[in-house]
């Protein structure tokens, strides 16, 4: 029996995954099905299932789609060759990038146009790092380690940058940067780090909490690059972790401790959470806040015009208590969250 579990915060969807979740699903109310979706919307089993059922189907090429269908990109990023790909099939195409992927592809751009190499860090075969790499993939080189850097021989070694995968463990980018920084003394490094605000306050929380308890669940799906980034950085703890897809999954561990945490991954929905503390039904809970987190992002541009065109349907089409009256616009999305329009479908 489990005497105390902390809930820690934060926790959970972040607002990239909040505003591409709540563009597709829009996307649903709004255009006939199928819509064809550019890699999983977010990395997380239970939502990518929810998304199928209600009729998007997920490709991993343009050429999967018909000519003039319905089609979204995932919110990991997409190189540009293949965004103009995706463009050119379909009839309307919206890109639910998270702006703080599109600020490392900007920052790529930049760099390689002033004839600088990038060293990427990221993981081989992830749709962030595949996104990323595809927006000068002639000046930049993929490393996943420190050891990577060896075989790295720049042309010129006063002109290297170094950014990142957004969802890396914060450990795996301070061992890189402060190799890379030895090697080339005139590294550019970006002046905010690529590593994004949800991963690393997700970690940091962990790190806080981790020497009070035994265990610490992290909910969130294998293909989540920053779930996984959560497990390594606990696993560098002396807590024993566990990844846990779904509720069900609870039952493999044999001995949680006595004292047990539990977080979330950026993608993972707080539904699995709370259905895991109920499984576990501690004799105390307790709530750990870190720090609070009010980012926001938008919606993507060119869905916030078709709404604005369509608006009056939509009001029709979602349910009405959610949306205060005095600001019953689709413009005005903040006023809805994620799980709402998950509900909505
Ligand atoms: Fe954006 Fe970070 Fe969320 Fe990825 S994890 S969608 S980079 S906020």
């Amino acid at each position: 029996m489990v005497d105390n579990l902390i809930v820690i915060n934060p926790r959970g969807f972040c607002a990239g995954v909040e505003m591409a979740i709540k563009a597709l699903s829009w996307m649903l109310k709004i255009f006939p099905t199928p819509i064809y979706c550019y890699h999983e919307i977010v990395h997380n089993d239970w939502i990518v299932e929810v998304f199928k059922k209600n009729g998007v189907i997920f490709v991993e090429s343009p050429q999967e789609i018909p000519t003039d269908s319905v089609a979204m990109l995932s919110a990991h990023g997409t190189s540009p060759e293949i965004k103009e790909k995706f463009l050119k099939k379909s009839s309307i195409m919206i890109d639910s990038v998270c702006p703080l992927v599109t600020k490392v592809h900007h920052e790529a751009k930049t760099l390689s146009e002033k004839g600088t190499h990038i060293i990427y860090v990221g993981h081989n075969g992830h749709d962030e790092a595949v996104g990323a790499m595809g927006v000068a993939p002639k000046s930049m080189t993929l490393i996943e380690s420190p050891d990577d850097l060896n075989n790295f021989i720049p042309e010129n070694p006063d002109k290297v940058a170094l950014l990142a995968q957004t969802t890396l463990a914060i450990s795996e980018w301070d061992n890189i940067l402060e190799t890379s920084k030895d090697l080339y003394p005139n590294l550019i490094v970006p002046r905010k780090s690529d590593l994004c605000y949800a991963t690393t306050n997700r970690q940091e929380a962990a790190k806080e909490i981790a020497p009070e308890v035994d265990t610490i669940l992290v909910v969130g799906s294998s293909t989540s690059s920053n779930t996984k980034a959560l497990v390594k950085t606990i696993n560098n703890l002396d807590t024993e972790v566990y990844m846990l897809n779904n509720v069900d999954e609870i039952n493999k561990i044999k001995d949680l401790g006595k004292r047990v945490a539990i977080t979330a991954g950026a993608s993972a929905p707080d539904h699995i959470v709370q259905e895991i503390i109920n499984k576990i039904d501690p004799k105390k809970i307790e709530y750990f806040i870190n720090t609070e987190e009010e980012e926001y992002f938008p919606l993507p541009i060119e869905l916030r015009k078709i709404y604005k065109n369509t608006e009056v349907l939509l009001h029709q089409i979602f349910p009405k208590s959610k949306i205060n009256k005095s600001k019953r616009t689709f413009a005005n999305d903040r006023e809805w969250t994620a799980t709402d329009a998950l509900v909505a479908l």
